[in-house]
């Protein structure tokens, strides 16, 4: 695949999932856009390790939650490349504890992180994406909101359900120009499930039909094919990435 000088904003990308696929892409030629919102000691070195494969690599603070910080970002972006065309999605935030324990103030932070802060990048980078006429918007959601269930991460669950669905009204409302999916991943090995029990997550480990959590690579690997012409038939589908998590 070939990305060679496209502009790829990737959001949440100073760790985790975000930062394979901020690397791929850059291994693939693109000019990315690390965001990160707290971590600059993290987004500077992925900065720095993109910067040395030979590609024009920018880095920006921005809490996607924040109407004002996105706006900026996206400015931002445009005055130095002058266009988006790929944007992924993929900041997230997951607040494990007891449903009885689980406030307001729990489900505010998750849907606005999750859900608003799609919301807006993807009001303001597609803005500009409409005006080239070409675009590629890839949401990373969660088989939590298809059909692994967990109470206590109601709101979490709740939110990925709903980037699933608007997923298919941002593919609508940006047709024929911008193709809008969504990957959903079962377990991941990322520091999201740093706090979670060792136990509890060689129970889950079971329930995979290839034993095993995700690496971040594979799916950075659907992101990417989701990206490129090849997906070019695609638009407003949810593509599961889970090793068999609902058959085990
Ligand atoms: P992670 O915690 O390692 O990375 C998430 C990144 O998003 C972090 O860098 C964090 O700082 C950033 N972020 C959070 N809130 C932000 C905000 N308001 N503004 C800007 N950045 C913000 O987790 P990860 O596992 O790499 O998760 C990436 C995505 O994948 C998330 O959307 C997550 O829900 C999803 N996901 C993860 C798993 C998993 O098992 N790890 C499974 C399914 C889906």
């Amino acid at each position: 695949m070939n990305f060679k000088n496209k502009v790829v904003l990737v959001t949440g990308s100073s760790r985790g999932i975000g930062r394979s696929i901020a690397v791929r892409f850059a291994k693939e030629g693109a000019n990315v856009v690390i965001n990160y919102r707290s971590n600059e000691k993290e987004a500077n070195v992925i900065t720095e390790i993109i910067s040395s494969y030979g590609n024009d690599c920018m880095c920006y603070k921005a809490d996607v939650s924040s109407e004002d910080d996105v706006k900026n970002m996206i400015d931002a972006i445009i005055k130095k490349y002058g266009r988006i065309d790929i944007l992924v999605n993929n900041a997230g935030i997951a607040i494990d504890n007891d449903f009885q324990d689980r406030g307001v103030n729990d489900w505010k932070e998750t849907l606005n992180t999750n859900l608003i802060g799609v919301f807006l990048v993807s009001k303001y980078a597609g803005k500009y994406m409409l005006e080239k006429k070409y675009g590629k918007i890839i949401n990373i959601s969660s088989t939590n909101g298809i059909d692994t269930i967990y109470p206590y991460s109601i709101d979490y669950d709740a939110s990925k359900a709903g980037l699933i669905n608007m997923t298919k009204n941002l593919a609508i409302e940006y047709a024929p120009f911008i193709n809008v999916n969504a990957v959903a991943p079962g377990w991941v090995d990322t520091g999201m499930n740093d706090d979670l029990s060792k136990s509890y997550l060689d129970s889950e480990k079971e329930k995979i039909l290839l034993k095993r959590f995700a690496d971040a690579e594979e799916i950075a690997d659907v992101v990417l094919f989701l990206a490129s012409d090849k997906a070019r038939y695609i638009d407003g589908e949810t593509i599961r990435v889970d090793g068999g998590l609902k058959l085990g």
